[in-house]
């Protein structure tokens, strides 16, 4: 299904460049010359059409060239300095999708379920990924719809500003009117879309970066501002005209054309410094606080809680502040889970009945109970008896010398009832 969307959308483009093209020149521009084949008719076709031409084939290229992927028995060169081997961790970039060593500067694509070389983004509107065969081509198509789409604009504006003090038979028909407008709206909103991507791009392709080097790029920059890590040199921009070179050719002539882009794709020049010496930075650099995720020999433990950090421990800010007072906010199970929602997946209930342990079960007096909020007040459940030996020893007393008075039920001839003066007459 993904796939016929894909291929769906790749002919909605090509129905879009022809309608843009060639209604424009036989609705609008033929009628306007008069219908008939003259110099100055083919004088303004001729250079359109040569754009059109090249912006097809060039897109053509883009969704059919493979943008390159790393072959099946590839292993990173670890001798070579400052190409494959990562300083911090001393292993190989890893794939663990593909689950092989990934070359430098290519990821992943999740659409098209494979590493690709020099990875630039995966593009819906030519079906595929721009990696390191096809940008060249995709750059070079960029270029070209911002030529011809200019060009068609031109050409459509001389038409109606010629029609504006014009004679009465060179106002456009109804048909001519129609298109013209069709034209406008399809062409103005590309021109501006894709303006402003090309100029993203050929930025970019100035400075040997891809997209996806450019938001590590902001995202390196954003850790240098926090004093993360200190100012690092993006290692693939070896100058403007080698970065230009590197991808379009090393012919300038032929940069317009299409060509295959140079190098195997596996292998970049790193710059150097003043010196001439290679600077092996490491890229994409690594925010400290997240290098202990990326060690390949770290295995990923699963908090206790959502509450805790990996190690086990609690973050202190997000600790209540009456978690130290409640002995039940500690319970940890054997297994080590916590027994407190939500669980662990490995948490198992305890086999013993807790019930007999809740707040209200006072079945334990030795047990004490602490009540949330409390503010340090013990609730302890006593008894009289215990109470009463206590108070008889602390005033030295022997606790059973006196008998307990217990209050007899009243008897029936009682006469409490009887008034007072009735009783001692
Ligand atoms: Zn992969
Ligand atoms: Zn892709």
């Amino acid at each position: 299904m993904a796939g016929f969307l894909g291929w769906l959308v790749v002919n909605l483009v090509v129905l879009l460049i022809c309608f843009i093209a060639y209604s424009s020149q036989i609705f609008v521009i033929w009628p306007w010359y008069g219908r008939e084949i003259s110099v100055q008719l083919v004088t303004l076709l001729v250079p359109f059409n040569c754009l059109v031409g090249m912006l097809l084939w060039n897109y053509f290229l883009c969704v059919t060239t493979d943008p390159g992927h790393p072959p099946d028995n590839w292993r990173p060169d670890t001798n070579a300095e400052g190409y494959e081997v990562k300083k911090l961790t001393g292993g190989p970039r890893f794939c663990r999708y593909c689950e092989r060593p990934k070359p430098p500067r290519t990821h992943h694509c999740r659409q098209c379920g494979r590493c690709v070389l020099r990875m630039d983004h995966h593009c819906p509107w030519i079906n595929n990924c721009v990696g390191h065969f096809n940008h060249g081509h995709f750059i070079r198509f960029l270029f070209y719809v911002d030529l011809a789409c200019s060009y068609h604009l031109a050409m459509v504006t001389l038409r109606v500003y010629s029609s504006l003090g014009a004679r009465y038979w060179d106002e456009p028909e109804t048909v001519e009117l129609v298109l013209i407008i069709l034209n406008y709206v399809a062409c103005v909103p590309v021109l501006m879309a894709v303006g402003a991507f090309s100029l993203y791009h050929f930025n970019a392709l100035k400075n040997n970066t891809t997209t996806i080097e450019g938001w590590e790029k902001d995202k390196a920059a954003t850790m240098v501002r926090r004093g993360k890590i200190r100012e690092i040199k993006f290692p693939y921009n070896i100058g403007r005209r080698k970065n230009i070179e590197s991808i379009l050719g090393k012919n300038a002539w032929l940069w317009c054309w299409p060509t295959v882009t140079p190098g195997s794709g596996l292998k970049y020049e790193l710059t150097a410094d003043d010196d001439g010496n290679i600077v092996s930075e490491e890229w994409p650099p690594r925010d400290p606080a997240e290098v202990y995720h990326e060690d390949p020999n770290h295995e990923f433990i699963l908090p206790d809680s959502p509450w805790t950090y990996e190690n086990g421990s609690v973050n202190p800010e997000l600790q209540p502040s009456n978690s130290t007072s409640s002995p039940r906010r500690r319970k940890v199970t054997p297994d080590g889970t916590s027994s407190l929602p939500p669980y662990h997946p490995d948490y198992r209930p305890p086999e013993q009945d807790e019930s007999s342990d809740d707040d209200y079960g006072y079945t334990d007096p030795s047990r004490v109970k602490v009540r949330r909020g409390s503010e340090g007040y013990e609730v302890r459940p006593a008894q009289r008896e215990d109470m009463l030996a206590r108070y008889l020893l602390e005033i030295g007393e022997t606790p059973q010398r006196y008998h307990r008075y217990i209050p007899q039920p009243e008897s029936e001839d009682s006469d409490e009832d009887v008034p007072l003066g009735q009783q001692h007459s």
